[in-house]
């Protein structure tokens, strides 16, 4: 499966923001962004000229980043969402919390977006009761996320959880039976993602 090669720091200090692709590590002073906040590469610490384009650009990749998504699929999400009614930066957004590992990581059952693709991928987790090992995934209010029973991941979850300050207003967790739900789909207001979705709907639609 295709997947952002990049390492995972160098993608944040390219945004210029925490990602918080690493999980644990990326709470510690270990982070690349705390311990050098500049743009990767030889000329990282030199001036860039930032065109609207250029802000745009970064904008988007930041999304894209952010929930792990190729550009090919980044693209197709964009298109599903300006085909839904409201505002599409929105829907787009949504469509991108809606996605399974998505969904995992904001429970607080993976520690990041990349450990749920794994989890998923390899079969951990049930959707309403059926394995579910797609981690694009487009959950629907009232699902509910279980981790199979007799999981020999049960301890990596279980560890994540350990970490988990707060769980998004419309997820529901049970730490003891290891289970969530989807309680509707996400407001805007909901979503903390550090992205202006605004600006990627002005890239796309050029
Ligand atoms: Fe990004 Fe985490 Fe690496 Fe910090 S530690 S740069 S937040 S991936």
């Amino acid at each position: 499966m295709a997947r952002d090669r990049d390492p995972q720091c160098k993608q944040c200090r390219r945004e210029g923001e925490k990602l918080f692709l690493k999980g644990e590590r990326c709470l510690t002073d270990k982070c690349a962004v705390e311990r050098r906040n500049y743009p990767p590469g030889q000329n990282g610490r030199g001036r860039i000229r930032q065109s609207e384009y250029l802000i745009q650009l970064r904008e988007k990749q930041r999304a894209r980043r952010y929930y792990g998504v190729l550009e090919k699929q980044f693209r197709r999400y964009y298109d599903k969402a300006s085909r839904q009614s409201g505002i599409t930066g929105e829907n787009l957004l949504r469509l991108l919390e809606l996605r399974l590992d998505n969904v995992v990581t904001r429970l607080g059952f993976a520690a990041s977006r990349r450990q749920a693709r794994q989890l998923i991928r390899h079969g951990h987790f049930m959707v309403n009761g059926r394995r579910v090992d797609i981690p694009s995934y487009g959950c629907r209010p009232n699902d509910v996320i279980t981790l199979k029973s007799e999981s020999p991941a049960e301890g990596i979850v279980r560890a994540a959880t350990d970490m988990v300050a707060s769980v998004a207003p419309w997820l529901q967790a049970d730490y003891d039976a290891l289970s969530g739900k989807v309680l509707k789909a996400p407001d805007r207001t909901e979503i903390d993602t550090p992205v202006r979705e605004q600006l990627i709907v002005e890239l796309y639609s050029k």
